[in-house]
């Protein structure tokens, strides 16, 4: 499966913000983007005058980091997002949300969106009492995602329990952190979503 293999860090500062890929460092005063807060390379420093196709290209390659995803299947995210009826770039960041990987994310079952991905992979989790090991599985609201019996009693998921009872919830998710598991109540309305992207830049990239 392909993957981006570039180092986390080096993209947050190639984009200019956190992206919050690494999980608990991204909190600590480890963060590359705190230490060294410009681009990487030995031009990093320069200023640079960047164009509008730049801004918007820039916010469109932010947005695939965030939720670690490639181009091709972006570009079919964007194509579902400008068919279905609504304001594309609000029903686009949606569809990105309703991922699995970003759902177990957002339960709290994972420190970051790849963790998640791994852990996804390896079957640890299910979808309405269904295995489900597709990290790209779109859910939606009325589903119920959870860790599977056995894998709840590893002290992985035991530290991650404890780990995830420390971290905050979000209003459209139904968290039960005894079950280790999440229901999905509605999608997110884009003032919900904490995300820093401008997402009618990316509709404008892709409508030229
Ligand atoms: Fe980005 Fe800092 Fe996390 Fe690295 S540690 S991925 S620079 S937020």
């Amino acid at each position: 499966m392909a993957r981006y293999l570039e180092a986390s860090c080096k993209l947050c500062r190639r984009e200019g913000t956190k992206l919050y890929l690494k999980g608990d460092r991204c909190y600590s005063e480890k963060c590359s983007f705190t230490r060294k807060g410009y681009p990487p390379g030995q031009h990093g420093r320069r200023r640079q005058k960047v164009s509008e196709f730049g801004l918007q290209l820039r916010e469109k390659q932010k947005a695939r980091r965030i939720y670690g995803i490639l181009e091709r299947q972006f570009k079919r995210y964007f194509k579902e997002a400008e068919r279905r009826k609504g304001i594309t770039g609000e029903i686009l960041l949606q569809m990105l949300e309703s991922r699995l990987d970003n759902m177990v994310y957002r339960i709290g079952l994972a420190r970051s969106r790849a963790d998640a991905r791994q852990l996804i992979r390896h079957g640890h989790f299910l979808v309405n009492d269904h295995k489900v090991n597709i990290p790209s599985y779109l859910t939606k609201p009325g589903d119920v995602i959870s860790v599977r019996e056995k894998s709840r009693k590893s002290p992985f998921f035991k530290e991650m329990a404890e780990w995830g009872a420390g971290q905050g919830t979000v209003s459209w998710l139904e968290v039960d952190r005894e079950k280790m598991s999440g229901k999905i109540i509605r999608f997110p309305s884009r003032d919900e979503l904490d995300v820093p992207i401008a997402e009618h830049l990316i509709v404008e990239l892709y409508s030229r």
